[in-house]
């Protein structure tokens, strides 16, 4: 077990663009399993290869009881939109309110290589558009309406 250090919205790597993962090496492998350590360590609801150091397409998203690993991630369908509040493990003490889809579907590689699709809604379509745009560099703070300080009784996770 290995936790990474989450790297804070002033930091201008999490403004580079990722680079897509060619190979599954024993390298990623390793990143899946601290990323895993760090969201859970964290209680995050997800997060991006960038915010631990790393400029690779890769990000894990936790919701209820499923956990996924996405290696070279995208969007490949959306539908209508919402408005919910977000916050970031690398934006400490803020939330703000952003539109996104309603519904996505994402299609990524999992950590055996093989490809698949997840489709998500509510929290989970903001947590997959969320940690994709991570890979962009950009942050929830871009695109919010509106960016106060966290009401930590409303929630208590971050994406
Ligand atoms: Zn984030």
């Amino acid at each position: 077990m290995a936790l990474r250090y989450i790297r804070s919205y002033d930091d201008e790597l999490l403004r580079k663009k990722s680079r897509p993962v060619e190979a599954i090496s024993n390298k990623i492998l390793t990143l899946l399993d601290d990323m895993k350590d760090t969201v859970i360590s964290a209680n995050g609801l997800g997060l991006a290869a960038p915010q631990v150091g790393v400029l690779r397409r890769v990000v894990v998203v936790r919701h209820e009881d499923a956990y996924y690993e996405m290696i070279n991630p995208e969007i490949i369908e959306t539908r209508d939109t919402q408005i919910k509040s977000e916050a970031c493990l690398s934006v400490p003490g803020k939330q703000g309110k952003v539109e996104r889809p309603a519904y996505v579907k994402v299609r990524a590689t999992n950590r055996d290589g093989e490809e698949y699709e997840v489709e998500g809604t509510d929290i989970l379509a903001v947590g997959f558009c969320h940690e994709l745009d991570h890979l962009d560099g950009i942050l929830f703070i871009d695109k919010a309406v509106e960016i106060v300080d966290r009401d930590d009784d409303e929630d208590d996770e971050e994406i």
